[in-house]
């Protein structure tokens, strides 16, 4: 089996300080928890910027510019920049949201699909995934593409047939989100085996599936993302002290079951990025 990728999503657009006050929302602190994360043993960090005085989901580009030169002072973790832009709206809200592939991360993420997420609709039309996979194409950005339902595994199959996206594809499993596929292992198994045979694929669980989901991404040959986007505790009732932790967590579960974290060059030539 190739190395483990562990993906650190460190702050999300939903968590705030009021659940857990180690949310992390200025760039400083988001800089600061991937880093972290890195030397805690991820290889990616998943980035999602706020708005530094209320901690709201925002998206402007010198936020996000401001943590890449953070973390990349500090180390070589790859930058996953998100462009799911859940809490945007208005006019050329697709030109808004492909914003952060301009700023050259080696990976961006890619919502395929539309879903019920909790209070909203998570749109995510047929134009929108063909302009994304385009640009991120034209800019030189591997595509993360996230999906939250197994209807969205045929769509982007769609588009890797259409040689749209380069391989191999890069999945993110998005298990147990409110509505999505819920997380279980036949769920799992199911989303897995829809999957192109070439794809690389990750897994993350949402809230107390964090824990199950990433000791079965190990075991089935996959890779795992982990951190406060998706999760705040470290056990029922016990808060993570920090996204560092919860990468710990995952890198002691891994080198249980006998894989070894890749390094962000074991990921890039995993994934295929071209730096
Ligand atoms: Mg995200």
């Amino acid at each position: 089996m190739d190395k483990l990728i562990i993906t650190a999503a460190v702050t999300g657009s939903r968590p705030t300080k009021e659940m857990n006050p180690a949310v992390p929302y200025t760039p400083a602190e988001i800089a600061h928890a991937a880093v972290d994360c890195w030397r805690a043993g991820a290889a990616v960090a998943h980035i999602h910027v706020r708005d530094p005085e209320t901690g709201r989901p925002d998206f402007r580009t010198e936020l996000f510019q401001e943590v890449m030169d953070r973390v990349r002072a500090e180390c070589d973790v790859i930058l996953n920049l998100t462009t799911s832009g859940l809490f945007l709206s208005g006019p050329d809200i697709t030109e808004k949201r492909l914003q952060p592939v301009a700023l050259g991360p080696e990976i961006c993420s890619l919502d395929i699909g539309s879903l019920n997420f909790s209070d909203r609709v998570f749109e995510n039309p047929p134009d929108w995934g063909r302009a994304a996979a385009e640009r991120m194409r034209q800019y030189g950005v591997k595509p993360e593409i996230e999906v939250f339902d197994v209807g969205h595994i045929h769509q982007a199959r769609s588009l890797v047939e259409e040689g749209l996206i380069d391989p191999p594809p890069v999945f993110q499993l998005c298990m147990g989100a409110k509505w999505g596929i819920e997380a279980t292992a036949e769920n799992l198994l199911f989303l897995k085996g829809k999957l192109p045979p070439d794809a690389c694929w990750s897994v993350l669980g949402v809230g107390r599936a964090q824990l199950p989901m990433s000791a079965l991404g190990i075991v089935l040959g996959g890779n795992v993302r982990v951190g406060f986007e998706d999760n705040l505790y470290l056990r029922p009732g016990v808060l993570a002290e920090s996204n560092a932790q919860l990468v710990e967590r995952v890198v002691d579960l891994a080198r249980m079951l006998e894989r070894e974290p890749a390094t962000p060059d074991d990921a890039r030539q995993i994934l295929g990025l071209t730096r």
